[in-house]
């Protein structure tokens, strides 16, 4: 669609609302132990999950309101059959300009080629860790090798820019980050350094050593991103700013001397960003959520299931960005409950 053509969604701040994050499904490989409890979630069953033809529906409805970048996520989306069905049918739908996936990579090398045919641009792949043991111990059933091999067939079937989210946790991976940010010395990654979120039952235990032990937006194993930056400096010199990485997230990126990648910071909690928050999230049972950190939801499913219009649809959709809160409210101890990072769409 001819950019100028573009009708655009503000959200009741003026925020302009043109990314759309879809949960395909709220099933996991792994079990990541700040996403998951041990025996994960109760999973939804298939009737409760949206039908591909359901989510290109909605997509195509967003679309037709300005949203233009859909990112694929979950639960663990390669773990649902035949994704590269839904990237097909996303592909073609006018206005959707870019379309991502974020995964863990397990499954990647198996699907990387035939993603990329089907129009998939590029994906985020999740790596805590460079250390096969300690990657076991994070995602409590994972292993390395594979998330490599899956990140080198992403590169090989052209999805660029290739972006690695590591989630930095005090005592499982604060001591790696110089060695995860030394990646982008000699390989071609945007490594981005995520704050923990206080979203999964296992991540609420404070801090030890925390200033405020009852502080709940101050998860157990906590690190504001101004520690990550001092941490890795330390190791390998400044980070120099650098210019924005495919996307227009909230991320902030950098550049090591003479390096080949980026290195980026997430800071939700200690920093926030919701003054530039551009984004809605479709759960896989078809919730629309206005905000990751706040309760609010709109049901999608129940309306598509009783045969509602694109334009039907499109007026759910208007309504999730007029509900979207200025911003979240982890400093007043609100933190959501009713769900999980993985249940969501993180
Ligand atoms: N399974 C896929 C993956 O791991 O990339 C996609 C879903 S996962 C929920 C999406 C992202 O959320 C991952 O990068 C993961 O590390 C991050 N994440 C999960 N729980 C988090 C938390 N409590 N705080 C911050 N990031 C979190
Ligand atoms: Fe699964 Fe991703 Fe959560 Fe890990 S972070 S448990 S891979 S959904």
């Amino acid at each position: 669609m001819d950019a100028s053509n573009r009708s655009c969604l503000n959200d009741s701040y003026n925020r302009p609302i043109s990314y759309l994050r879809v949960s395909v499904t709220d099933r996991c490989n792994y079990r990541c132990v700040y996403c998951m409890p041990p025996n994960g979630v109760p999973m939804r069953s298939r009737e409760e999950i949206l039908r591909y033809e359901e989510i290109a529906l909605v997509v195509r409805a967003a679309a037709s309101l300005g949203i233009s970048k859909v990112r694929l996520t979950g639960g663990e989306p390669l773990v649902r059959p035949q994704l590269a069905e839904l990237v097909k049918a996303l592909s073609h739908v006018p206005g959707i300009d870019d379309l991502a996936l974020t995964t863990n990579g397990a499954l990647l090398s198996r699907y990387a080629r035939e993603l990329a045919r089907a129009g998939l641009r590029r994906v985020n792949v999740s790596l805590d860790t460079l250390r096969p043991q300690r990657f076991r111990q994070i995602t409590r059933y994972g292993d390395l090798e594979p998330v490599l091999q899956g990140i080198a067939a992403a590169q090989k079937a052209g999805l660029a820019p290739l972006k690695i989210n590591t989630v930095v946790v005090r005592g499982l991976n604060l001591d790696e980050v110089a060695d995860i940010a030394g990646t982008t010395l000699v390989q071609d990654w945007h490594v981005r350094f995520i704050e923990l979120m206080p979203l999964g039952e296992e991540c609420l235990a404070p801090s030890p050593g925390a200033a405020d032990p009852a502080d709940v937006t101050q998860p157990g194993g906590f690190v504001p991103v101004a520690e990550m930056v001092q941490a890795i400096e330390a190791a390998l010199g400044p980070l120099e700013p650098a210019k924005l990485v495919g996307g227009n997230g909230p991320a902030r990126y950098y550049r090591l001397s003479g390096a080949r990648g980026t290195v980026g910071f997430i800071s939700p909690v200690s920093e926030h960003f919701c003054y530039q928050c551009n984004r809605l999230r479709l759960t896989a049972d078809g919730r629309l959520r206005p905000c990751l950190l706040s309760e609010g939801e709109i049901d999608l499913r129940a309306p598509l299931r009783e045969g509602a219009t694109v334009e039907e649809l499109k007026g759910l959709i208007v309504q999730a960005a007029v509900a979207k809160p200025e911003r979240h409210r982890l400093p007043q101890r609100q933190v959501p409950r009713s769900r999980i990072m993985s249940e969501i769409g993180g």
